[in-house]
């Protein structure tokens, strides 16, 4: 592994897991696995992990095999996220394990899904994306013989938790703190952070114009989109379609790495910490530059426009809305409907344990518990 910086995150001096495990396997003298790389491959075994292969990101996963999935986009914002954090000398391997967790706790159906959800708990302490993936891994993933959940460090629990009200913090414990304190997390939680920005952003571009649901055209209203189609064109004039949006894209994630590279690494230059503790302490060191920011909020603005509010989009987001508020309702009424294990929970809190259960579904899981529940023509 490449040198350390002083400012990031070592697994020699982690604040640990709530259950104290034995370190490490040693092979020839040398541990095989450090604490991150545990949580990672923790992460990478788990249940809720395999079901982001089915969860929507934009397009629910039956539209089309080649649309990024919760999956694909996990592992394309560890890939920026690893980048960013070698060339930054940050424990790569942290960075990784939180990117490959960011997203554990979405619903299916995506940030439809979510809303539907968080409506339904209006009163029962309310559902949150983020907060429910630091459920998974703390109690919901049963695989270990003398814990609930996957006993993760603190600091890749504390890099899922991006965000978190005062309220809800408050019954968080320990990674709850920074919320109260308000303090920043580790420099490859703030990394993590902005590869998911980075991440959706670019493969939104590339799913909206595979789709059909936006245009090269209309794309070209955005500068970063258009600077770089511009280069692209000019360097192979007679390219195909799909090549030059290819090329296009790699070069907008190429530009925003670069950016935040570079302006994260002034910042850090110019605040100068000597540790995490000090890193905890000062405003966000991680970011993309000014200019950089605006360009980046364009995009986002004009996929919210163009994509994200697309009457096809909107389509299966009302759809979904309805699948999850008729799935909590009937379970509610009885809670004899839910599988046996789930029942148990159900009878200590009974909207929590609907919850927990519906937002473990994937898209075509939640779909099939719809039809067994609500088709009469449809057999067990
Ligand atoms: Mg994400």
């Amino acid at each position: 592994m490449h040198q350390l910086a002083s400012y990031a995150t070592h697994p020699a001096q982690s604040k640990g897991r709530h259950h104290v495990e034995p370190t490490s396997q040693v092979f020839n003298g040398i541990a095989i696995r450090n604490d991150f790389q545990r949580d990672r491959d923790r992460i990478i075994h788990c249940t809720a992990f395999r079901r982001l292969e089915y969860k929507t990101q934009v397009f629910v996963n039956h539209e089309g095999d080649l649309f990024r999935t919760r999956l694909t986009h996990s592992l394309e914002v560890a890939q920026i996220a690893r980048g960013v954090s070698r060339a930054l000398n940050l424990h790569e391997d942290l960075t990784e394990a939180i990117a490959l967790a960011h997203d554990l706790g979405h619903t299916p159906f995506g940030h439809a899904g979510q809303d539907a959800l968080n409506d339904c708990m209006h009163g029962f302490g309310g559902f949150e994306h983020n907060l429910q993936s630091i459920r998974v891994v703390d109690k919901l993933e049963l695989r270990y013989a003398e814990f609930d959940g996957l006993n993760l460090t603190f600091e890749l629990r504390e890099g899922i938790l991006k965000h978190c009200s005062i309220k809800n913090a408050k019954t968080l414990g320990d990674v709850g703190q920074r919320f109260i304190n308000k303090t920043q997390p580790s420099l490859e939680a703030q990394v993590t952070n902005i590869a998911d920005e980075i991440a959706y952003n670019n493969h939104d571009i590339d799913d909206g114009l595979r789709s059909g649901l936006i245009t090269l055209e209309q794309l070209t209203q955005v500068q970063l989109f258009a600077d770089n189609l511009k280069i692209v064109r000019a360097k192979y004039p007679s390219l195909n379609e799909r090549r030059m949006i290819n090329e296009t894209i790699r070069r907008m994630i190429n530009a925003l790495v670069m950016d935040l590279c570079t302006q994260s690494s002034a910042n850090i230059a110019k605040a100068k910490p000597q540790s995490l503790d000090e890193v905890r302490r000062m405003p966000a060191l991680i970011n993309l530059s000014a200019s950089m920011a605006k360009q980046q909020h364009a995009l986002k603005q004009f996929l919210h426009k163009n994509l994200y509010q697309h009457y096809k989009v909107k389509r299966m987001s009302a759809k979904a809305d309805r699948i999850i508020r008729d799935l909590f309702q009937a379970f509610i009424a009885d809670i004899g409907l839910l599988p046996t294990e789930f029942q148990h929970q159900a009878q200590i809190d009974k909207p929590r344990a609907v919850a927990d259960y519906i937002a473990g579904m994937t898209d075509r899981y939640a779909i099939r518990e719809h039809r067994r529940l609500f088709a009469v023509e449809e057999y067990l």
